[in-house]
């Protein structure tokens, strides 16, 4: 095996020159919102500096970032080698791959007063505090929604209560993610938004078991519902992201991985493949052999050849569903 350098950053990427992991300081942008297009390397930090290197990177329908004055942080790189080599030592057992139904995986497009941004990923899952479900995905997913009206729900800011977004997030509607033109494919929607207090983004990767938002579903909807597994998955379990392969593709729907690092604080997992996973599968489901779901994906890295994911598993999912105030509004 190769030398695994201490200084890397295995969850990210350089926008920019596309080096993943990046090696050495990484600059991560302050101002954008979480996501791929944030970080830098130290190489192109300094022709950004220069005027050489253009951020933020403008996305299709954004005007939010366009003033240029976006401030950065530098992080050493932290990867520990020999919990690196733990997780490639991990061995891969075969299983038979889950079907996945239309209408499991969703995009989920997130109205707050006139503004509406469309997440990467979302799904929903029947649990008894829902009567008709909870729609679940990861909380950096609403990043810029959050950003764009003022609301810090990371763990820089001691003072958020869960309440802040809940009471700007107007509605949700959500497609299903494998219909050839899914943004015509709608399938379901959530009125609320539930408060979850001790949701939180921005726990140092890979540790982000607080990296959830939760939404009451409202009645009518097409969606299929999943189950929560009650655990956390076993070292060595085999497990699935499910996630669309693009325009191309719509045929394969899961991306099979093993569970390299497994405990109450963490769920790592290697893709079995040595190729790099779809991008932007924040949101999205984890699930095992019998279709049940073990986490909502978080995100995703690689060293080498081998690509890495990390998740909020379904423990935590429980955990911070016993903790949400469920308004009486919720339940109908
Ligand atoms: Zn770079
Ligand atoms: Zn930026």
């Amino acid at each position: 095996m190769q030398q695994i350098p201490a200084n890397l950053h295995l969850w990210n990427r350089c926008h920019e020159c596309g080096s993943q992991p990046i090696v050495g300081q990484r600059f991560e942008c302050q101002t954008c919102p979480a996501g791929p297009d944030r970080d830098l390397c130290s190489g192109c930090y300094a022709r950004f500096l220069g005027g050489l290197v253009k951020h933020p990177k403008l996305r299709r329908g954004s005007t939010l970032f366009d003033n240029g004055k976006h401030h950065f942080r530098e992080w050493q790189g932290v990867a520990d080698p020999e919990q690196l080599a733990s997780w490639l030592s991990v061995p891969e057992t075969t299983a038979r791959e889950p079907q996945v139904p239309n209408a499991f995986l969703l995009r989920p497009e997130l109205q707050s007063g006139d503004d509406s941004f469309l997440g990467t990923y979302a799904f929903a899952i029947a649990h008894e505090r829902a009567p008709h479900g909870f729609l679940c995905t990861a909380l950096h997913v609403l990043d810029e929604l959050a950003r764009n009206s003022g609301v810090d729900c990371s763990v820089d800011n001691p003072n958020y209560t869960g309440r802040e977004l809940p009471a700007i997030v107007s509605k949700v509607v959500v497609y299903d993610a494998f219909a050839p033109d899914w943004i015509l494919a709608e399938a379901g929607s959530a009125r609320r938004m539930i408060v979850v207090p001790n949701a939180r983004t921005g726990d140092p990767e890979p540790f982000c078991q607080r990296d959830t938002a939760l939404f009451a579903l409202a009645p009518g909807g097409k969606l299929q519902l999943g189950k929560l597994t009650a655990g956390v998955p076993s070292l060595g379990q085999p497990l699935w992201l499910v996630a669309s392969p693009g325009p191309k593709g719509h045929e394969r729907r899961t991306i099979p991985a093993v569970v390299v690092a497994s405990a109450p604080e963490v769920l790592v997992f290697r893709f079995t493949a040595r190729e790099a996973p779809p991008r932007n599968t924040s949101g999205a489901p984890l699930i095992d052999s019998s279709g049940q779901v073990v986490g909502i994906n978080v995100g995703c890295g690689g060293f080498s050849d081998y690509y890495f994911g990390h998740a909020v598993h379904a423990a935590s999912i429980h955990r911070l569903i016993a903790s949400s105030v469920i308004s009486a509004g919720d339940q109908n």
